[in-house]
């Protein structure tokens, strides 16, 4: 299977290539060519295997250039009991809320506590094989930009891994005092972590001029180094992710709440449009879905361009309660436009340029006309989402985290909306403990302690909820980094760090 960019289909690329590339020289994403088809007889094998089983298979349909052998060490150093508590990551338990079944598919059992662990556990093995298949003896420079959870989950996977080096930007003021902590306690000798001065998206596209940078791609290579991203942008971070969501329509299946064939909506808290997109893509493989519930927060740019055809991120920026989620540029948007647009790469790369040069493009009625069909977008405030959190505590004793519940209150929208029946699976992408100061507001009216960690004994003294280790044993690390860069002085800080003149 060949891989193209969505900004110029003449770029073709194998998967260990787009893998270890990240991003197209174009600026464009890299797309599969096409889309393996499973009918229900495959969704009926596949239901038999567990969950690394189901991975092999579906990732070994995508990864035409890796042996079999090779997709089985990736599976299985990345999906083991060890790492996220069972043999079953992305485990789903049903809770009755406000008169109906949400299917809560748990995706933060990994070492992170965030959803991000699902790919980013896979992606260091995947990207050292594709390494040596395409750029044998380079080393990859890993650089992330990241609004809290997946510069955490990329570094947990990448520490100390040969041949890479890895360096996370953070926004300053834009990630939750647990997700800072974690960060910067990260131990690994190929590791560095740096807040910038400005917001989520100044970080994206500081990172992403830094890949564009000739100058910048010249030095690398003069020293044996070539860049890749562990953004939600590439290649190997999108297929992992396919796999839970396949996982989930059989063990829907096999729990006896749809028979395989049915439809089933899929709700998923959006940010960069990585996860709903797997989801999406899950479906152009032969996963029946009826709906794509597209969840936001007070940043509701991908609300409006659901409902509008008009993606306009001209708009004030907020800080909320859900941090992974305040996204002004939803960088994998491009990847779903690029196959309603029937694979038109010029009409994509329009679009892209129009939103870099006046942050505002408008899709074709026939592009709207395929959103219209497939997606529904809504958005809830903090209130709404606190005042979710507490209600499904209440009346279930299910404690969840505030994206979430940002999930959960946008469904409960599109229910009372559409009265569709259809089985939803919810993705919840975060433990409740990764946001103690939101969550436990919402479930408390006790004076909240000032400490982290405080807040975080609090509770668990209140819900009982268990606290994941991985968080509770953070207490007593030391941080290790404490940098904060301008936007601008990205590009000298990389080189610094890599010990390039
Ligand atoms: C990253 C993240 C999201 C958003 O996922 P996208 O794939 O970027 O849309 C939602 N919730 C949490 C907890 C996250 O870490």
């Amino acid at each position: 299977m060949l891989y193209n960019s969505t900004e110029n289909k003449n770029e073709v690329v194998s998967a260990a290539q787009a893998i270890a590339q990240g991003i197209s020289k174009d600026g464009g994403l890299f797309v599969p060519q096409s889309f393996p088809q499973y009918d229900m007889e495959t969704f009926k094998e596949l239901a038999k295997l567990d969950y690394n089983g189901r991975a092999k298979k579906i990732m070994g349909d995508y990864l035409s250039d890796f042996t079999a052998e090779e997709i089985a060490q990736c599976v299985d150093s990345a999906y083991t009991a060890e790492k996220f508590g069972s043999t079953n990551p992305a485990p789903i338990g049903t809770k009755d809320y406000n008169g109906k079944q949400l299917n809560i598919m748990e995706l933060w059992h990994g070492p992170t506590c965030a959803f991000k662990d699902m790919a980013l556990q896979v992606l260091p093995h995947l990207l050292t094989k594709s390494l040596k298949k395409t750029y044998d003896g380079k080393d990859a420079v890993i650089l992330v930009a990241t609004s809290g959870d997946t510069g955490k989950a990329a570094l947990e996977g990448f520490k100390d891994v040969d041949h890479t080096k890895i360096i996370v930007f953070y926004p300053v003021d834009g990630v939750s005092p647990m997700q800072k902590h974690q960060m910067n306690t990260q131990l690994g000798d190929n590791v560095n972590v740096c807040a910038i001065k400005g917001n989520f998206d100044d970080a994206q596209t500081g990172v992403k001029k830094i890949f564009n940078t000739a100058e910048m791609t010249e030095k690398l290579s003069a020293n044996n180094m070539l860049f890749s991203s562990a953004n939600s942008i590439n290649w190997g971070r999108l297929l992992p992710q396919i796999v839970y969501y396949i996982s989930a329509y059989c063990d829907m299946a096999n729990s006896g709440k749809i028979n395989f064939g049915d439809k089933i909506n899929v709700v998923v808290p959006t940010g960069n449009f990585g996860n709903i997109l797997a989801s999406y893509y899950a479906m152009c493989m032969g996963m029946p879905v009826n709906k794509f519930i597209c969840a936001s927060n007070s940043n509701n740019v991908l609300t409006d361009f659901i409902r509008t055809g008009t993606y306009d991120k001209n708009r004030k920026f907020y800080t909320t309660v859900s941090p992974s989620m305040d996204i002004l540029v939803s960088s994998n948007l491009e990847r779903l436009l690029y196959k309603f647009a029937g694979c038109d790469d010029a009409k994509t790369k329009q679009w892209m340029n129009t939103l870099k040069s006046e942050g505002v493009y408008t899709v074709d009625d026939d592009v709207k006309a395929q959103i219209d069909s497939l997606f529904y977008g809504n958005c809830c405030s903090d209130e709404e989402t606190k005042a979710t959190i507490k209600s499904l505590y209440e009346q279930t004793h299910y404690l969840c985290d505030t994206h979430t519940a940002v999930a959960v209150n946008v469904y409960d929208k599109y229910v009372e909306e559409t009265k569709d029946t259809t089985p939803a699976v919810i993705a919840s992408t975060a433990s409740p403990y990764k946001f103690s100061k939101a969550v436990l507001e919402a479930v408390s009216d006790d004076v909240l302690p000032t400490d982290e960690f405080e807040m975080v004994d609090k509770l668990n003294a209140v819900t009982g909820a268990p606290i994941p280790t991985p968080l509770s044993s953070l207490k007593d690390k030391k941080a290790r980094f404490n940098n904060v860069t301008e936007v601008d002085k990205m590009p000298e800080y990389v080189l610094s760090v890599l010990g390039i003149e």
